[in-house]
C-alpha cells in the first residue's frame, strides 16, 4: 500500500511540476526566412543628391524575416536592405501577409537598414506628381531618385514571401529576457 501511495504521490508531483513548468515557460515558437532583393545593374541608387545608378554589386541585398508565436499571437519583424520604405508599401504588404498567413497587420514591423547601395523604392513613383508645377516635376523626376515600379513590386512580393516562409517554419524555442541600465548606450 505504501508503495502504491508513493507512486501516486510521485505521479502527482511530476504532474504538478509539469504544469508549473508550462505556466512559467509557455510554448514559444520562432521561424526565420530570407529572400533576395538585389537591384539590377543600371537601376537607380537611392540616397544621393541627384541621379545615381548602380554600376557594380558588392554583395546581395536581402529581406530577412522573423516570426514569433507565443501561443496567443504572432508577430513578424522584417529587416530589409533599403534606404527606406514608404507607408503605402508597408500597408499593402501587411494586408497581403494577413491574407496569406493570417498575421495581424499591426503585428508586422518592417525596418529599412538605410542602405545607399540598395534598390529604387522611392522617393516618388513615376507619374505621382504629374499635377505639380514644372519646377517641382523637374526636381522630382530629373533631379531626385524615382522608384522603379517593377523593383518595388518585387520587394513587396519578397517581403510577403519571407514572412509567410518564416511563419510556416516556426519551431519551438526558449526565450530569455534581459535588461540593462546605461547612461552611455541605448538598451532595449
Ligand atoms: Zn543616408
Amino acid at each position: 500500500m505504501l508503495t502504491i501511495s508513493l507512486r501516486v504521490l510521485g505521479v502527482c508531483l511530476w504532474f504538478a511540476s509539469a504544469v508549473a513548468a508550462a505556466v512559467e515557460d509557455p510554448a514559444f515558437k520562432a521561424g526565420f526566412a530570407e529572400r533576395d532583393i538585389t537591384p539590377e545593374i543600371g537601376m537607380e541608387a537611392p540616397g544621393g543628391y541627384g541621379k545615381a545608378y548602380h554600376r557594380a554589386l558588392h554583395d546581395p541585398c536581402k529581406v530577412r524575416a522573423a516570426v514569433f508565436d507565443d501561443g496567443q499571437a504572432r508577430a513578424a519583424v522584417v529587416g530589409i536592405d533599403a534606404l527606406f520604405i514608404r507607408r503605402p508599401t508597408v500597408q499593402a504588404i501587411r494586408q497581403e501577409i494577413q491574407r496569406q498567413c493570417g498575421i495581424a497587420p499591426e503585428a508586422v514591423m518592417i525596418a529599412a537598414s538605410h542602405s545607399h547601395a540598395a534598390g529604387p523604392m522611392g522617393f516618388f513613383l513615376p507619374g505621382e506628381l504629374d499635377g505639380a508645377s514644372p519646377l517641382v516635376k523637374s526636381l522630382v523626376y530629373e533631379k531626385s531618385v524615382t522608384a522603379n515600379p517593377e523593383y518595388l513590386a518585387r520587394v513587396q512580393r519578397e517581403i510577403v514571401a519571407a514572412v509567410v516562409a518564416a511563419d510556416a517554419g516556426t519551431r519551438l524555442g526558449h526565450t530569455r529576457t534581459s535588461s540593462c541600465r546605461s547612461t552611455l548606450f541605448p538598451c532595449n
